[in-house]
C-alpha cells in the first residue's frame, strides 16, 4: 500500500471511459501513483460525437492539452434551432467565439474516440499505467480492495471507481441502479465525402453550423466532427419508459429509424438516407445516491457510475471532467499532511460535488422537455422564448460587437433554464479546479 505520510497516494481506477482517464491523468498530474484496471481489451468508445461546453474545455486548457485537442474538434460559430418539418430557424444559440468572449474558453464538438485517445495518451505520457483486460469482480469499499477476474486481490489507498451507468462497482456503497428514461437514441456518423455528394448536405458540413431540429416527441441534432471529416447525426424519440436501461449503443434498424422521419425536412432524411449502420442507445440515468464515498474514504465513484444524467445539456462527460479535476484538488500532496484527513477529504469532495450534478440534472430534463414538446401552444411560447433570446445577443453584439459577451452575469445556482444567461453562467461558466481550491481552503481553516 502506499504510504500516506508521502503523501503520495497508490489509486486504482476503475474503468477507462472519460471517467476513468480524465481522473486518472489529473491525479498523476498531483503526483500519485496510478493504474487503470479496463475490462475491455483496448480503449473502447463507440463512434458518435459529444459537444464539450467551456466548462469543460477549460479543464482540457489547464491540463495543457488544447494544442492536440483543437487539431481535432469542431468548432461552430452557433447552434441552429430548427422546425423539423419546414426546416424554419427558430433561434441560434451562441458558441465561437463567443463562448470564450463569455467565458474564457471555446465550444468545442469531438469525436468520442478522439477524445478517449487523447486523454490516455496524456495520461500515459504523465504516467499512469493500463492494465487492458482486466474486469474488476469484487471490491471492498472500506478497505480498499478490490479482486480481478483472475483472482488477484489489490489493495490501494483509493479506488475511483469509473465504471459507467451500469456499474457494478456502485453497488459497493449503494443500492441504487440506472433507471431507464423514456426516449432511444439513434446515432451515426456520415463520412465527408458521402455528405458533399448533395448540395444540400454538403451545406450541413460547414465547421460552423451545428443545428437541432425540434418536433413533436423527436429531435435530431447534426454537427460535423473529426475536423470535418464526418458529420454527426442523431435521432432521439420516445419509448416507453419502462423498458430496460444500460442497453447502449446497440446495432439498430435503419428502417425503424426512417419510420420516424416521415414528417421531417429534406436535408434531415438526406443525411438519415446517407447511413449504412446505425446504433440504438436507451437512454437512462443515475438516481441521487446517498454519497459518492465510502466512509473510510478508501473508494469513491465518479462519472457516469456516480451520476449519470440524461443527455440533454450535453453534459455527462463534462460532469466527468469536473469530477476528475474536483478530485484532484481534493487530493492536492500540497494540502494533505495525513492519512487521517482521508475521509473528511472524500466526504467533502462528495459535498462538493453532489449539488451542482444534481441542479445540472435537473436542467437536462428541463432542456429535454423543451426539446420534444407536441405542436401547440406551448411549443409556441417556447418558440417564440428562443427567437427573443437570439433577437437579445443578436442586437448586444451588434451594437456592442465583443463586448457584448464580457457583461460577466452572475450564475445562478438555482436557475431552472439552461438557456438563461444566469443558468449558461452556472453550468459554462464554472472554473471547477478554482472553486475546489475554495472548498478545500473552507475546510483546512
Ligand atoms: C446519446 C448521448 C449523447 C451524449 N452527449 C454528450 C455530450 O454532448 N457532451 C457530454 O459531455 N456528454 C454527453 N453524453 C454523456 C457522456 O457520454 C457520458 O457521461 C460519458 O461517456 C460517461 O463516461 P464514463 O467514463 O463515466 O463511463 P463509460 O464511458 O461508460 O466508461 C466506463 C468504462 O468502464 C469499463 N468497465 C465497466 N465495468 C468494468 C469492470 N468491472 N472492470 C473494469 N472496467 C470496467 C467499461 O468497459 C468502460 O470502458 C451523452 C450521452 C449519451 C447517451
Amino acid at each position: 500500500m502506499g504510504s500516506l505520510d508521502s503523501v503520495r497516494l497508490d489509486v486504482k481506477v476503475i474503468g477507462a471511459g472519460i471517467a476513468g482517464l480524465a481522473c486518472a491523468l489529473a491525479l498523476r498530474r498531483k503526483g500519485h501513483t496510478v493504474t487503470i484496471y479496463e475490462k475491455g481489451p483496448e480503449l473502447y468508445e463507440d463512434g458518435a460525437g459529444l459537444q464539450l461546453f467551456p466548462n469543460a474545455t477549460r479543464i482540457i486548457h489547464q491540463w495543457g492539452l488544447q494544442d492536440d485537442f483543437v487539431k481535432v474538434v469542431n468548432q461552430p460559430k452557433v447552434m441552429t434551432v430548427r422546425r423539423y418539418n419546414d426546416n424554419e430557424t427558430i433561434g441560434e444559440i451562441p458558441h465561437n467565439p463567443m463562448s470564450e468572449w463569455e467565458y474564457g474558453y471555446p465550444h468545442w464538438q469531438i469525436y468520442r474516440p478522439d477524445l478517449q485517445n487523447l486523454l490516455a495518451a496524456a495520461a500515459s505520457k504523465a504516467g499512469v499505467r493500463m492494465e487492458f483486460g482486466h474486469a474488476v469482480t469484487s471490491i471492498n469499499a472500506e478497505a480498499g480492495t478490490m479482486i480481478l477476474d483472475d483472482g488477484t486481490e489489490l489493495t490501494s489507498d483509493l479506488i475511483v471507481a469509473a465504471d459507467g451507468i451500469g456499474s457494478r462497482a456502485r453497488s459497493a456503497i449503494s443500492p441504487v441502479t440506472a433507471k431507464s428514461y423514456n426516449e432511444s437514441c439513434f446515432r451515426a456518423v456520415v463520412p465527408k465525402a458521402k455528405m458533399l455528394q448533395d448540395p444540400e448536405t454538403a451545406r450541413l458540413m460547414a465547421g460552423d453550423l451545428s443545428m437541432v431540429w425540434v418536433g413533436p416527441g423527436a429531435a435530431v441534432l447534426g454537427y460535423a466532427l473529426a475536423g470535418g471529416e464526418l458529420y454527426n447525426i442523431l435521432l432521439s424519440i420516445p419509448r416507453s419508459s419502462d423498458t430496460e436501461v444500460g442497453r447502449w449503443n446497440q446495432p439498430a434498424d435503419l428502417a425503424e429509424v426512417r419510420s420516424h422521419l416521415t414528417d421531417f425536412c429534406t436535408p434531415v432524411k438526406k443525411v438519415w438516407g446517407l447511413v449504412d449502420s446505425c446504433a440504438k442507445w436507451e437512454l437512462g440515468d443515475v438516481p441521487k445516491i446517498e454519497s459518492y464515498v465510502s466512509m473510510s474514504g478508501k473508494f469513491v465513484l465518479v462519472g457516469d457510475s456516480a451520476h449519470a444524467i440524461v443527455p440533454h445539456a450535453g453534459q455527462g462527460g463534462a460532469m466527468a471532467l469536473e469530477d476528475a479535476a474536483a478530485l484532484a484538488e481534493f487530493l492536492d500532496p500540497l494540502t494533505l499532511s495525513s492519512s487521517a484527513e482521508l475521509p473528511g477529504r472524500m466526504q467533502a469532495y462528495h459535498d462538493f460535488r453532489q449539488p451542482r450534478i444534481e441542479h445540472i440534472r435537473r436542467m437536462a430534463y428541463g432542456n429535454a422537455k423543451m426539446l420534444t414538446l407536441p405542436n401547440g401552444p406551448e411549443q409556441e411560447q417556447r418558440d417564440k422564448m428562443w427567437a427573443g433570446m437570439t433577437a437579445k445577443w443578436k442586437a448586444a453584439y451588434e451594437q456592442m460587437g465583443e463586448e457584448a459577451f464580457k457583461t460577466r452575469v452572475a450564475p445562478d445556482p438555482h436557475a431552472a433554464d439552461l438557456r438563461s444567461p444566469e443558468g449558461r453562467a452556472f453550468v459554462h461558466g464554472y472554473d471547477t479546479a478554482a472553486e475546489a481550491r475554495k472548498g478545500v481552503a473552507s475546510i483546512a481553516l
